[in-house]
């Protein structure tokens, strides 16, 4: 998780920073560096100096208590409070590009998930939750203008809050689409909803619900000997899925009490949207004890007689009315003809906390979801006054009244969009930059033996240098194969090159379009014409 950022690289990383700083600063935000040590009593009034695990924490020589920011809300509210009183200063964004600090559990896919990082954070403080809006959206437009100028395929998604976020508190994460990315994202294109996975809402594609049995049908214990999962038993019992239901037996944590939660047999349980249905902070699976103590057989669990210490939840797509078959609460052994309002336990709640999958429908009905993968690039947040209110900063209202401000927050992660970009767009031959943020715009092969040769070459370097060109200029000893292919996994938008059988024969040289593959022949008097003219088409 510790990477040094070697010459190719750390242009990249320099370009993208650029753009995040320019966007920034047209957007309104006042750009500030802050230390990258933070003393432990900041994190001690916001209550977070125990609750971030991935804060690296040691002592100074005076014994003082120190840690590598990990995201600096709490320095940034002592910078404000310090300096700031009356309402009349606000509203205020604060910027910086700095590096973070996080013990990740696990690090992994390079400066995707690194320990050490780069992250451009921004923090807006506003007197009413108006203005905060506003300055959300100046973020979540500007966010959309990096993104486009750097050329990456992007959506913006609806993120969660956590647990105690107030029910106006937005929050957006900006994903780049990449078969590798770590998230899942619903997506409609039509309709342009986006959500994360874990906080997308959607409607049950109807064509598979048709499937549910509606009809008339005893409860039975039939014998499934060995039939341990959903599939097995219905594929035993010759029926759909959607025609059983999937038992889950969950312990919620914040009100230390037993969940049973029932989603058709072919749903996923969604956790966020449990804990939020039954406002909890941490809910987990119950453990294996926990079901032997309860008396309940793992693998055949299911709601007939089950303990009155476990509370029963459908998901909101069960038809309380239809049958199922549910696990017969014995060893090998499951129901058939399950009713949930003839034969289950009542009162029992109903909520959404499915997991959207390919396929369903958008809330409004208009549309349908696709799944896709994503790398968060971005995330904006409003905040509300968690950290001005625990730190105790205040400004004076209109009124003269003390009142802490609403904060937003906004990240992008600069060396992230590195290799997010990487991961979006390459070939089985290496990196293919977007013009934007490429180390350099040209990659110069000179294919050159003889001393004369070698002299225009040095020429043409020059020429372009002198005309504002950013240049790699290949000019080791080694084959034209070996250069190509370098040129190739380095992938600046174009390759020129000069061969020098080729020139003494005709005077051309060679364009070479990284992404597309076009081959541009050109006469040595042409090259800064002709390159202007390409560029311009790759920018
Ligand atoms: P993730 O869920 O990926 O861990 P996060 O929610 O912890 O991200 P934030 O605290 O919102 O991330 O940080 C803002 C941005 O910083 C993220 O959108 C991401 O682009 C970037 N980022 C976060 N953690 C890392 C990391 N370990 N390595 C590189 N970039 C990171
Ligand atoms: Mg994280």
């Amino acid at each position: 998780g510790l990477y040094n950022y070697l010459p190719f690289g750390l242009k990249a990383v320099q370009k993208v920073e650029r753009i995040v700083r320019e966007e920034m600063n047209r957007s309104g935000a006042f750009e500030v560096q802050m230390t990258m040590v933070t003393p432990s009593e900041l994190w001690k009034e916001s209550g977070r100096w125990e609750l971030m695990t991935e804060m690296c924490k040691f002592k100074d020589k005076r014994d003082s208590e120190i840690c590598l920011s990990p995201t600096n809300e709490e320095a940034v509210v002592e910078i404000m409070r310090k300096s700031i009183k009356s309402y009349k200063n606000l509203p205020v964004n604060l910027y910086q590009i700095n590096t973070k600090f996080r013990d990740e559990i696990r690090p992994r896919f390079g400066l995707m998930r690194a320990r050490e990082f780069l992250m451009k954070d921004a923090y807006s403080f506003h007197l009413d939750q108006d203005c905060l809006n506003q300055t959300y959206q100046k973020m979540y437009d500007a966010y959309e203008r990096i993104l486009k100028r750097i050329g990456l395929e992007y959506v913006a998604v609806i993120a969660d809050a956590g647990a105690m976020a107030g029910p106006e508190q937005q929050t957006h994460e900006f994903q780049v689409v990449a078969n590798t990315g770590e998230d899942e994202i619903a997506y409609c294109e039509k309709t342009g909803y986006g959500a994360n996975i874990e906080k997308a809402s959607s409607i049950r594609n109807t064509e598979d619900l048709k499937q549910i049995n509606k009809s008339e049908q005893k409860l039975e214990l039939v014998a499934t000997p060995g039939m341990a999962t959903i599939r097995d038993v219905c594929e035993f019992l010759k029926v759909p899925q959607v025609q059983s239901l999937k038992s889950l037996v969950y312990f919620d944590e914040t009100n230390e009490k037993f969940f049973l939660i029932l989603t058709l047999g072919d749903d996923e349980l969604n956790e966020i949207k449990l804990k939020a249905a039954i406002q909890s902070l941490e809910v987990r699976p119950a453990r294996d004890a926990e079901l032997d103590h309860l008396g309940l057989p793992k693998g055949f669990i299911g709601p007939v007689g089950i303990s009155d210490k476990v509370e029963v939840l459908y998901d909101s797509c069960v038809d309380l009315d239809a049958f199922y078959a549910v696990g017969g609460m014995k060893e090998d052994m499951h129901y058939t003809g399950f009713s949930p309002n003839r034969d289950g336990q009542t009162p029992c709640r109903v909520a959404d906390v499915r997991l959207t999958k390919q396929g369903d429908l958008t809330s409004d009905g208009k549309g349908v979801i696709a799944i896709k993968r994503g790398i968060e690039v971005g995330h904006i947040f409003q905040l509300g006054d968690k950290y001005t209110k625990s730190m105790d900063f205040t400004v004076l209202d209109q009124n003269g009244k003390a009142v802490p401000p609403l904060m937003g927050c906004y990240g992008v992660g600069v060396s992230r969009v590195v290799a997010a970009s990487i991961e979006q767009n390459h070939d089985e031959n290496g990196i293919i930059w977007p013009a934007s943020i490429a180390p350099a715009q040209i990659h110069f092969v000179a294919i050159s033996k003889s001393e004369e040769s070698t002299k225009i070459c040095d020429e043409i370097y020059t020429q372009l240098l002198d005309s504002g060109w950013e240049v790699i200029y290949d000019d080791r000893k080694a084959g034209p194969g070996f250069k190509f292919k370098d040129a190739d996994l380095l992938g600046l938008p174009i390759q020129l090159v000069f061969g020098e059988r080729d020139f003494a024969k005709d005077g051309m040289l060679e364009i070479r379009e990284r992404k597309s593959g076009k081959v541009h022949k050109i006469s040595r008097d042409e090259i800064l014409e002709k390159m202007t003219e390409i560029y311009k088409d790759l920018v």
